[in-house]
């Protein structure tokens, strides 16, 4: 069974009609806090040539080949770094301006042709060097505040977002159902004193995989939980699974898609994951088992809630090598709450109560996770490691409980101890 849910699995979130659909707008743009995103997507490959121009100050950018879908020759984009894009078709080639609001910093690459996503010239205006730091600030700033409080940090990362939509599936796009999903979740967690959440997007931008995964650092969150609704190849395949990171690159080659599937981003824009999973692994070491072995308990308190709460079949929990795992010392799971491309969970996921009901199954299962977390830990202080020389009369006086007590809790025959034995204390 297990297999054959593997198999199922691997052809998650993009499918062979999800772009064309996306694309009709032709050229596309997405404001985020920290930067504005163009992205023009071509029907074949192409090398464009990049040239500075001042007063007004903007980008223009000559490409030849032809822009896939359909698109105005005037885009009045208007946010916070970009006035206005214009795309004009010149003799063989086009040319593209994009007019700043003031001498920002920008970004030009190419993104390879990669399964169902088509050749993409992209653009990203960046915001100040200060501005993002300031954000960071903000954000350890936050986190030392809540910390101080006492509260658990649960930061909630809504996968893909902006030119990354995810699965489109039943006329129900990926990015926006998981943000849904994790602005409830955050919600229930914010009514509840003992937690604090963030999340690592809060509108439709894409955030690279390892700036959500630096975001949770900034927090220094307790548990980070990335939310993820698929499209399966099959239309049968419902319910919900949890992954956790595996420290190996995928052996098997099914796990190995899902894993190029949801790194995709990065797999495209020719990032040496290969490298950094190197050099990862290293620094992971330390802290993986932990991530690993809290995150299957945090994964299997969630599946245990939804399943039971919203009659989500549990398909239990899997390793992949996720960039967005890449968490060390922070417990971490990817969620996968239904499939788009199942009728049932996309008629489920489409309605906003239903969605209520997930988001308060997670908070539930976050809930219990932290609950255990606590009583382990209680446990452990109660722990009594017995040295040379004691008795029980003495530990039973320490404790201010009974011998009788003591000896039943830990199953003991004789009033002789050993040094080095650990008494439990009740
Ligand atoms: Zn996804």
């Amino acid at each position: 069974m297990g297999c054959f849910v593997t198999l199922l699995f691997v052809f998650f979130c993009l499918n062979s009609l999800s772009y064309a659909k996306f694309t009709n707008y032709g050229v596309n743009y997405w404001s985020a806090p920290d930067h504005t995103r163009i992205v023009v997507p071509l029907l074949g490959k192409t090398k464009p040539k990049v040239t500075v121009l001042h007063n007004p100050y903007r980008i223009v950018i000559k490409f030849k080949g032809k822009i896939r879908g359909n698109y105005k020759a005037l885009l009045n984009i208007n946010d916070t770094l970009v006035k206005r894009v214009v795309i004009r078709h010149l003799k063989g080639y086009n040319q593209m301006t994009i007019y700043l609001k003031n001498k920002f910093n920008f970004r030009v690459f190419t993104l390879r042709k990669y399964r169902n996503r088509p050749f993409r010239i992209v653009i990203d205006v960046l915001k100040p060097e200060s501005f993002i730091e300031k954000q960071k600030i903000e954000r350890i700033k936050k986190a030392t505040k809540y910390k101080e409080k006492h509260k658990y940090i649960v930061v909630i990362d809504p996968g893909h977002g902006g030119s990354d939509p995810g699965a489109i599936k039943n006329g129900l796009y990926e990015k926006w159902i998981v943000l849904d999903i994790a602005k409830r979740v955050q919600r229930f967690l914010r009514k509840d004193p003992q937690f604090v959440a963030f999340l690592t997007r809060t509108g439709d931008y894409y955030v690279p995989l390892r700036k959500r995964v630096e975001i949770a650092h900034d927090y220094n969150a307790d548990v980070f939980i990335s939310i993820h609704t698929n499209s399966a190849p099959t239309k049968k395949l419902s319910g919900i699974m949890a992954f956790v990171l595996s420290d190996r690159g995928a052996k098997n080659s099914l796990i190995k898609m899902l894993e190029d599937i949801e790194n995709t981003e990065e797999m495209v824009k020719d990032i040496k994951l290969a490298k950094s999973r190197k050099t990862n692994r290293m620094v992971l070491n330390v802290a993986h088992d932990f991530s690993v072995t809290e995150g299957e308990r945090l994964g299997r308190y969630i599946l245990a809630f939804t399943s039971n709460i919203c009659g989500f079949e549990d398909r239990g929990i899997r390793r992949a090598s996720l960039v967005v795992l890449k968490n060390p010392g922070i417990p971490s799971i990817l969620l996968e709450v239904g499939f788009l491309s199942n009728k049932k969970d996309a008629y489920l996921l489409k309605n906003p109560n239903f969605r209520e009901r997930i988001a308060y199954s997670i908070y539930k299962g976050i809930k219990a996770y932290f609950e255990a977390r606590r009583s382990i830990i209680a446990l452990n202080r109660r722990i009594h490691l017995v040295k040379k020389g004691e008795t029980l009369w003495k530990i039973a006086r320490i404790y201010k409980v009974s011998i009788k007590d003591i000896m039943q809790y830990n199953g003991l025959k004789s009033y002789t101890l050993r040094p080095g034995m650990k008494l439990a204390i009740p």
